[in-house]
């Protein structure tokens, strides 16, 4: 089916009409304030088949017609925010010798090892998913549009991969949705700083701006040819008035002095104008903000460098099947923990984490 007309089904099932394939299409009834906004009839036969339309009664609606760009429009207006909560474990958590082996399996600690301290607590992950519909122009005459996606993990600020995203979209949902307070909500979304939020934002303009250049780059050949026509016009026009201005009289000389000025700045401003006119951009419009509740379990750890204990934890995440990453208790890098003889840090800002292996 037309990946058009698939979205509009789903948008019409979302407003609360019915959708139901037949032989000859899909049979629609739409709700009688939608029909009058979208100008259908409140029953339709809708098709991606252009053979099929010319039947009475049956509408081609595919990719481009105006009741898809109409609905395409209205869903990125309103948005797609909410909160999910995935299925919560069943069973017991791990036992501790198995989550022992599974933190010194996934982890590492330099100069430190790492001992289960006490009974895991079942803990829900926020993680954030977010999605925008970027727009670039790269020339006056050239935009594109492409859906870009992004998530992160609320804690730590931390990017989420391809694998663990798609791990995310597909772990089982539970029957009934969990109730949702808006302290959680605030928490993860809306907070002081967002930070979560910001670090999305941040990954999805840097997307957009390395696939800008790309884009860019593609249409740099059209401005440079368009670069080289104008000059090339330009430093004619102004070889052909040096040429006459050296044999004119002084003061029709003069004349052409004046006019080769003139000449020079209309130059200057075409070019401007044709750098303009390729001058890349992009625009970002957010359409999707979920809160993923990712259910695990936190394992409360103690990170021993010698007789020296630091407390930590970790979550165990089984829908990833990982625990999720930490950030440095000290510096907050995303780096290996290195146990210090004073403190927990990590790779990059213990000192001499390095040279205590050294003599
Ligand atoms: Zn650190």
């Amino acid at each position: 089916m037309d990946p058009g007309l698939r979205f509009w089904l789903r948008y019409v099932d979302h407003r609360g009409g019915l959708a139901e394939p037949t032989a000859d299409g899909t049979v629609v009834m739409l709700p009688p304030a939608m029909a009058g906004e979208f100008d259908l009839p409140e029953e339709l036969i809708a098709t991606d088949d252009p053979d099929v339309a010319r039947d009475d009664g049956t509408v081609l609606l595919a990719t481009g017609h105006p009741a898809l760009i109409r609905a395409a429009d209205a869903a990125l207006t309103d948005g797609d925010v909410g909160v999910i909560t995935l299925a919560a474990p069943d069973g017991p958590p791990p036992g501790p010798e198995q989550l022992q082996d599974r933190l010194r399996e996934h982890l590492t600690v330099d100069h430190g090892k790492i001992d289960v301290s006490g009974l895991p607590v079942r803990i829900d992950r926020p993680v954030l998913r977010v999605g925008a519909l970027i727009t670039y122009t790269v020339s006056a005459d050239e935009t594109y549009q492409e859906r870009l996606e992004c998530w992160v993990d609320a804690v730590s600020e931390v990017r989420l991969g391809t694998d663990a995203a798609s791990r995310l979209q597909q772990a089982p949902r539970p029957d009934r949705p969990a109730r949702v307070t808006p302290a959680l909500v605030r928490s993860a979304c809306l907070g002081d700083d967002a930070p979560g939020l910001a670090q999305a934002h941040h990954v999805l303009e840097a997307s957009a701006e390395r696939r800008r250049g790309a884009l860019a780059a593609q249409a740099s050949e059209a401005h440079r040819r368009e670069l080289g026509h104008a000059r090339s016009y330009y430093d004619d026009a102004l070889r052909s008035l040096k040429r006459r201005h050296d044999a004119a009289e002084p003061e029709r000389a003069e004349l052409l002095a004046a006019r080769a000025v003139s000449t020079r700045e209309e130059r200057d401003r075409r070019l401007a104008e044709i750098d303009e006119k390729y001058r890349p951009r992009h625009d970002i419009r957010p359409f999707r903000l979920h809160l993923l509740q990712v259910p695990g379990w936190r394992v409360p750890v103690e990170i021993r460098r010698g007789p020296r204990p630091y407390p930590f934890s970790f979550d165990w995440l089984p829908a990833l099947g990982a625990f999720a990453t930490e950030r440095c208790p000290h510096c907050r890098a995303v780096e290996t923990l290195s146990a210090g003889k004073t403190r927990l840090g990590c790779r990059s800002c213990q000192p001499g984490g390095r040279l205590h292996a050294l003599p």
